[in-house]
């Protein structure tokens, strides 16, 4: 008789766990915001914020917004002679050059600025070779102009802010054909 009842309070609390499972599902998580800065892009500030509405454009679990005055970035874009490249602290946060190395080499640049911040939303370098990538750098010929993320960049990006993945600190370097 009691071993009857535990069985009966553990179907009736499974049965109200399920339910609320059940019932969490539906609400959907509001994007979260990444602010970024490109005051200090110098001549790029225009292609940062191209790369950023192109990313607003693809995905829906993560928004790049200029940050308001005053407030702190998540992620800070420079530009220099070097490599465009990336250096993340963590999902989100960190920050990326715009190297004209690369752009004097002839890379599109909305190409080079999309792709540094793809890293900053958790992708790594994937160099396939392929243009229709935009985690392939470059890998892909100078010619390349498809600055867009593909299908599966982009709801690899989406996975990563739903869940607020865990991405270690990493530096990533464009590194293009030698000069
Ligand atoms: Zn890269």
């Amino acid at each position: 008789m009691l071993l009857r009842r535990i069985a009966a309070a553990l179907v009736a609390v499974l049965a109200i766990g399920g339910f609320q499972a059940v019932t969490a599902a539906p609400a959907a998580a509001a994007p979260r915001t990444l602010y970024y800065d490109a005051s200090q892009a110098q001549e790029f500030k225009a292609v940062v914020n191209q790369g950023a509405q192109i990313w607003n454009s693809r995905v829906t679990n993560v928004r790049l917004l200029p940050v308001p005055a005053g407030s702190t970035p998540n992620i800070r874009v420079y530009a220099d002679n070097g490599w465009p490249r990336a250096q993340t602290t963590s999902l989100g946060n960190g920050r990326w050059y715009m190297g004209r190395q690369a752009v004097n080499q002839g890379y599109y640049q909305p190409r080079i600025a999309a792709h540094e911040f793809g890293h900053l939303l958790g992708l790594p370098d994937r160099r396939t070779g392929l243009c229709t990538d935009l985690m392939s750098g470059s890998s892909a010929p100078v010619s390349c102009t498809n600055a867009y993320p593909s299908t599966t960049e982009a709801s690899t990006v989406n996975r990563n802010f739903a869940t607020t993945a865990s991405v270690p600190a990493q530096t990533f370097i464009w590194s293009g054909s030698p000069a």
